[in-house]
């Protein structure tokens, strides 16, 4: 007998009714007990749907309110000291001002960042040697038995501490979270007795860092946690839960841990296969997760079947079935998105669909007898493949083909044809591309959206927007204009939806944090560019003014890292498809008299794999793809990229590799201190750091950015330096900005006067 499970379904609910129902709270505009009474017919809906889709064992406590790293940090009780004012006992306001900060008390929300290899971030937990645990919030218990009072058995599932103690941070220099280790033990095991005596017969104990590489002192303290956990006398089974990649080098220490079950992501980890064959595996109840919860193309249930029937370990174990990782990462119902063609429709499956297959195999297994689903993805995957081999394209097959991409001379020989051409002065000045979205663009782009704006005044509108951000940056003295981005809803929707090979959901809500999701677009097929995506828009803005307007776009690897994407090819060549209809657009930027074009990449670094062994495979073919976008311009051509974190110490020969004649980077916030990755590997080209930190809405004063400056030239040649913020400026307001902009350009010059002065 095998078992249908689940590890986690979308909180969102079907008509966004969490999402609204946070806001509303957020705005005072509904009680604390109708935002719960929200949750809790959210919560009991999904069971139900789930229990009628044929899942046999339901997750409870993956509803979270926010996230579940807070979640499990509040359950723990391990709230940071500077929440205390706000109550005595933990409670929601508390709970909310850790994730949003309390703007009256004026402090500041904890950290959020991103959550393995997907685009969903999470609340970093802060460890420090004074923080103490006590298990404080019970949502845990409430939800189990809420779900029991309702009628349905379920698993709970929490963060395991390895997990949790690893993604943390701390302030204590010499100290490492992983210390506090010993405390954080009995507040699992009270949590365990007291899931136990509610009568939950088994925990789900996510532990997804055991797919990362771990130092020695964390495999240790794995063994000693587990061990402990299995002595306490009556307590759950536990199932170790690990997802996103395969175990590699930890499967060893993950089958050697005292648990009853272990949960193997068995689409990204392919490689475990082989593990189902091996004698470790006994005597464990294993979780197979082999439904991509991380993507949303149908199974090939008849592969998977096979794959499975073949494995000795399905007779000698407890086999549950399960999606890859929660469900969490895809939408929820892809029926009701009446505006995808068809025949593409057919091949998608969301966290709905994904279910169904679940069962379906389970039911095949037990009963050998396979359902309807069997035969309708079958045709659906043979019409997706016939699809796909008729529309391939002429890109080369082989990822590591040696086209010849990249500039058509060095950097020495480029960079003086570019300065004879431009004539900018010593620390030039520039923007990273977008201008404030003021309310009124949005109104505007909704009513466009809508159809109660015609195009020719919606278009008037942009242009108006354009001339006045040009003709104000000439005023204040930028040297590098850009046209400000107004006509962009998204810096990737944007311009997936001007190439061929993509498709938009209505309804494809994904979390990214708290409240806020996305629908990320849908990559399905060849990738190609019809027609010019951005080049009425810079040539307009360069039309308006005699200084060099950059142009803006988005770099291939970001593009692919925020869609779902075919899984039928290497993401290389789907990357390089998508690098070559960029690169049809900076020819004919180039083209339109557009002597700068800025090539974004902000996700460059989070499309890192997980494992180091697998970096420098990934960082070749993206090195590569960037290279591809530059393909075949002149000299003269200066190629901006940009990248909104801060540390390259570990890929910045990559990032030289890249050779973007000026790349902008974050750098505020750290002081510069992140420049000594550059100094110290003497990086050849321009470099812009960061020196307006726009996430916050601080006005710097010039004082303030000249010191920065001044920092930055003592490990960067003046020569070398631009000037900018740290990003985009869409979420700020043009009251900061106008502002700190001016700053900017005058702590530029106060710099060029310095380097005057000390020449004559
Ligand atoms: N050019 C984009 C902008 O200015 C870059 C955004 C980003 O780096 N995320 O908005
Ligand atoms: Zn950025």
């Amino acid at each position: 007998m095998v078992h249908s499970a689940n590890l986690g379904f979308p909180c969102i609910g079907f008509h966004r009714e969490l999402k609204k129902g946070l806001e509303q709270y957020w705005a005072a505009e509904i009680s604390e007990q109708e935002l719960l009474q929200t949750a809790r017919t959210i919560r009991i809906k999904n069971w139900q749907l789930q229990y009628d889709l044929g899942i046999e064992i339901l997750p409870s406590n993956d509803f979270s309110l926010y996230d579940h790293m807070l979640d499990t940090i509040t359950m723990l009780g391990a709230i940071p000291n500077r929440y205390r004012p706000i109550s005595r006992e933990f409670s929601t306001d508390v709970y909310f001002a850790m994730a949003r900060g309390a703007q009256k008390a004026n402090i500041p929300a904890m950290e959020m960042t991103k959550w393995f290899n997907t685009n969903y971030h999470h609340i970093v937990p802060e460890i420090e040697p004074h923080t103490s645990f006590s298990f404080t919030d019970p949502k845990i218990l409430n939800e189990f038995r809420e779900a029991s009072t309702a009628g349905f058995q379920t698993r709970p599932v929490l963060i395991g501490p390895l997990t949790l103690l690893l993604l943390s941070k701390s302030i204590t220099p010499g100290f490492s979270p992983l210390q506090k280790l010993n405390e954080l033990i009995p507040v699992y095991q009270i949590l365990f007795r007291e899931l136990f005596a509610l009568g939950a017969d088994w925990v789900q104990v996510d532990e997804p860092i055991l797919v990362k590489d771990l130092p020695q002192s964390a495999k240790k303290a794995f063994r000693i946690a587990y061990q402990q956990f299995a002595e306490v006398a009556h307590r759950p089974q536990l199932l170790l839960t690990s997802y996103f990649d395969g175990l590699g080098e930890n499967s060893d220490l993950a089958f050697s841990l005292p648990v009853e079950g272990i949960h193997l992501d068995m689409v990204a980890g392919k490689d475990q296969w082989n593990l189902l064959n091996r004698k470790t595996v006994k005597r464990k109840t294993l979780s197979l997760g082999v439904i991509d919860g991380h993507n949303v193309w149908r199974t090939d249930l008849e592969r998977i079947l096979l794959n499975l029937q073949s494995k000795t370990a399905l007779l000698e174990n407890e086999i549950q079935l399960a999606p890859s990782c929660s469900l969490m990462h895809v939408p929820l119902d892809v029926n009701v998105e009446e505006h995808i063609e068809p025949s593409i429709k057919s091949w998608l499956a969301f966290a709905m669909q994904k279910l169904e297959e679940i069962s379906a195999l389970t039911s095949a297994i037990n009963h050998e007898k396979r359902t309807d689903l069997f035969q309708q993805n079958y045709a659906a995957l043979e019409n997706r493949r016939l699809f796909l081999s008729k529309h391939r394209s002429d890109i080369p097959k082989d990822p590591m083909d040696q086209v010849k991409a990249g500039r058509q001379s060095p950097y020495a020989v480029r960079k003086a044809k570019q300065h004879a051409r431009f004539h900018l002065p010593l620390f030039p000045t520039t923007t990273i591309g977008s201008f404030p979205q003021t309310g009124q663009i949005r109104l505007m782009r909704s009513r466009y959206g809508k159809g109660d704006l015609a195009q020719e005044d919606y278009e008037n509108f942009l242009r108006q927007q354009i001339q006045d951000g040009i003709q104000w940056q000439e005023q204040i003295g930028l040297d590098v204009l850009v046209h400000g981005e107004f006509e962009r809803n998204d810096m990737v929707q944007y311009f997936a939806e001007q190439l061929k090979g993509f498709v938009f959901t209505e309804h494809g809500w994904v979390q990214s944090f708290g409240s806020r999701y996305v629908r990320p677009p849908i990559l399905f097929g060849d990738v190609e560019r019809p027609q010019p995506m951005t080049v009425r828009w810079s040539s307009y803005a360069q039309s308006l003014t005699e200084k060099p307007v950059k142009g803006m776009l988005t770099g291939p690897v970001t593009i692919l890292q925020w869609s779902f994407i075919r899984d039928d090819q290497p993401h290389s060549l789907t990357c390089f498809q998508v690098a070559d209809a960029i690169n049809e657009e900076v020819r004919d930027l180039e083209h339109a008299g557009i002597g700068i074009i800025q090539i974004d990449e902000p996700a460059l670094r989070e499309g890192l794999p997980l494992k180091k062994k697998d970096w420098q495979t990934y960082l070749t073919w993206a090195i590569q793809a960037f290279q591809r976008t530059c393909k075949g311009i002149a000299d003269e051509t200066q190629i901006h990229t940009h990248m909104c974190y801060s540390e390259f110490n570990e890929i910045i020969s990559s990032i030289a590799q890249l050779d973007a004649d000026v790349i902008s980077i974050e750098a505020a916030r750290s002081s510069m201190e992140l420049l000594k990755a550059f100094s110290d590997y003497r990086y050849p080209n321009e470099i812009g750091p960061g020196i307006y930190d726009i996430h916050s809405p601080r006005i710097p004063s010039v004082e303030e950015l000249t010191a920065l400056l001044e920092k930055a030239i003592r490990v960067i040649a003046p020569e070398q330096i631009w000037v900018n913020p740290d990003c985009g400026l869409k979420t700020r307001n043009w009251e900061e900005v106008r502002p700190a902009l001016q700053n900017m350009v005058a702590a530029a010059q106060n710099m060029r006067q310095k380097f005057i002065d000390k020449r004559e």
